[in-house]
């Protein structure tokens, strides 16, 4: 999961490569592509599917010519560690480079139905956003979609500066013998500050929660299981977390 923006960055330049060496035969690949695509190897085959995409990442890295079938190592690596939309690019593109005659053509089609599969999972679960990632109850509003915050007009103090006398509390005024004459300000009985016409005084102020907008859920960086955990959490609190997701996900 933290890859996936560098995925998506670099991606494209390297599907292009994998194109290239697909049209040629006998591909030298340079030595720093053969030695992380191998080490990717190694660790697939063990089973260590973190270790294979850090791999194959680096392979990627190099924006030279690869193997086209590191797209399709890849592609699977990228299932096990459940980055499913990643997997599922490159097991389209390992596809359409080496079509039925490419070594792992029956594969491909198998995992694609697999990762099908789970997009159909991620659809049917309340619990997780679009890309799979587990949604979790907003921790800033407590749910509400609210978040009481300091009045930004009267910083906290629940008064400003009183606008008539700009807080002198005396208005001046020239009389007819051109003299200065004091008198209370009307408007803020001498005060020089008024009651904060934003917060009214209350010196704080309901806004939308700025980290859910307003849903009162948010997505975390955990991966769904598609599985309820929190076994104290009862119906209707599921109820309500599906009807959430539902105006999330518009
Ligand atoms: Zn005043
Ligand atoms: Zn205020
Ligand atoms: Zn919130
Ligand atoms: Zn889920």
């Amino acid at each position: 999961m933290y890859f996936n923006d560098h995925i998506k960055t670099f991606g494209v330049s390297v599907l292009l490569l994998i194109s290239i060496t697909a049209k040629s035969q006998q591909i030298q690949y340079d030595q720093e592509v053969s030695k992380y695509y191998n080490e990717g190897i190694a660790y697939f085959n063990d089973g260590d599917y973190h270790a294979a995409n850090a791999a194959f990442r680096n392979a990627l890295a190099t924006n030279m010519v690869l193997p086209t079938n590191l797209s399709y190592y890849f592609a699977e690596t990228l299932y096990y560690i459940r980055q499913f939309q990643n997997s599922r690019n490159f097991v389209e593109k390992y596809i359409n480079l080496a079509g039925y005659g490419g070594d792992f053509y029956e594969e491909a089609i198998h995992l694609r139905e697999l990762i099908d599969g789970e997009f159909q999972k991620i659809k049917d679960c309340q619990r997780c956003n679009s890309f799979g990632y587990r949604l979790i109850s907003c921790e800033r509003c407590e749910t509400t979609g609210e978040e009481v915050t300091e009045c930004p007009e009267c910083k906290g103090t629940g008064n400003t500066l009183c606008p008539k006398c700009t807080g002198k509390g005396v208005l001046i005024t020239l009389d007819a013998f051109n003299q200065n004459h004091y008198e209370t300000c009307d408007k803020c009985q001498g005060e020089g500050v008024i009651v904060c016409e934003l917060c009214e005084g209350h010196k704080e102020i309901t806004r939308t929660c700025s980290l859910c907008l307003g849903t009162g859920i948010r997505t975390s960086n955990a991966i769904c299981n598609h599985e309820d955990e929190d076994e104290d959490e009862d119906e209707d609190e599921q109820q309500e977390l599906f009807q959430k997701k539902k105006v999330y996900r518009q």
